[in-house]
């Protein structure tokens, strides 16, 4: 017995952690600077360490309650009906809801090359295939409704990731709205706003009110530092809750994630503390990195380093983990979250020593 052929699903290559580098480099785990996750560097909300341990007395329930009032709070920050959430493990399990939601055997979708892996995985998962459309170097990455619909071809799904990842590049509101209009009545616009807390750009969330043809995903991994925690959501258009019903995973998240993304959604200063931070550290590394960098409106940077596997090699040896963009088709750059002002500082003094 085995399982099936699975020979055209690649998985998912997910950083190391920092405890199997530190073994690697025979070196301490607290020595290391890792900023090759785009995880938040100022660690997790306060308040949600504290949700968690107290929510640990409760974890024999199934999680209900919290279910309930995450998805009611979220949808009152976001100004959207309750049943316009759908809560998932991660953005990456609410990409899957959407796939088994819209997706029937052969039908196409079409996602950015470079890009985030998880879209074309989550699509052949569902036995859809994958297109793609390109973002240019040549043309620093911008993103236009024209440049999605020059590659269009009636997909059911369109992906588009704003802050981009790995570019950091927008696709501003108007833009999605041109695209979504554009396109058939049936295909899903898929905004992936996974780095959107970190960008001053107006969140396509208020399409989702007015439309029925775009999608908006969501995270706490990022700004609000629950990675571990795998809790994210999309939010659809109206009326889906039935296939929500149909589709998602028995509470789709656990009672530990959905306390911990209440108490952080509520922690306002420790979000405007990382989303300062952030920002200073994307100016600190324009500013100081020895190379070229694309302007990000995401939690991380691209640099373009001339052989990023190089950089990346040299930079480990030297305790700091950054991103090699060779799985990204840019071998000649990486990725470098923002970081703490020493850890910042230390990815770029490493760096422009490889250089
Ligand atoms: N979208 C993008 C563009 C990402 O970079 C990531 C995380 N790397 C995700 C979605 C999914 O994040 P998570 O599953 O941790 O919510």
């Amino acid at each position: 017995m085995e399982p099936r052929d699975l020979s055209t699903h690649v998985p998912y290559e997910a950083g190391r952690g920092i405890e199997e580098t530190a073994r690697e480099l025979g070196m301490d785990p607290d020595e290391l600077v890792k900023l090759s996750s785009n995880e938040n560097a100022w660690g997790p909300s306060p308040k949600a360490v504290v949700a968690l341990r107290e929510s640990a007395a409760t974890v024999h329930a199934y999680p209900k309650a919290s279910h309930t009032d995450l998805t009611a709070a979220l949808a009152d920050r976001f100004s959207v009906e309750d049943d316009q959430v759908w809560l998932a493990n991660g953005g990456d399990g609410a990409l899957d809801y959407l796939a088994r939601a819209l997706l029937a055997p052969g039908d196409e979708v079409l996602v950015s090359d470079p890009g985030f892996a998880y879209y074309a995985m989550s699509a052949r998962f569902h036995h859809g295939q994958v297109n793609k459309y390109p973002i240019r170097k040549a043309d620093d990455f911008e993103q236009t409704a024209e440049g999605v619909l020059d590659y269009y071809d009636g997909e059911r799904v369109v992906y588009v990731t704003s802050p981009h990842n790995p570019a950091g590049t927008e696709m501003p509101l108007g833009e999605v709205r041109k695209l979504a209009d554009a396109t058939d009545e049936e295909t899903l616009v898929v905004v992936d706003e996974a780095y959107g807390e970190f960008s001053e750009t107006p969140s396509a969330v208020e399409l989702t009110r007015e439309r029925d043809d775009v999608a908006v995903l969501r995270t706490f991994s990022k700004a609000f530092g629950l990675a571990g925690c795998r809790l994210g959501y999309a939010i659809v258009p109206r009326d889906w809750s039935e296939a929500y019903a149909r589709v998602n995973t028995p509470f789709a998240a656990s009672e530990l994630a959905c306390r911990a993304g209440l108490a952080a959604l509520d922690d306002t200063d420790h979000v405007e503390q990382t989303v300062e931070g952030v920002r200073d550290a994307r100016e600190y590394m324009y500013d100081n990195l020895d190379c070229p960098t694309w302007e990000s409106q995401g939690n991380f940077v691209l640099a373009e380093v001339g052989d990023g596997t190089r950089v990346f090699e040299a930079a480990k040896q030297e305790g700091v983990i950054i991103r090699d963009t060779s799985s990204f088709g840019l071998p000649e750059c990486v990725r470098i979250t923002a970081g703490t002002p020493a850890m910042t500082e230390r990815a770029v003094e490493v760096i422009n020593g490889a250089l």
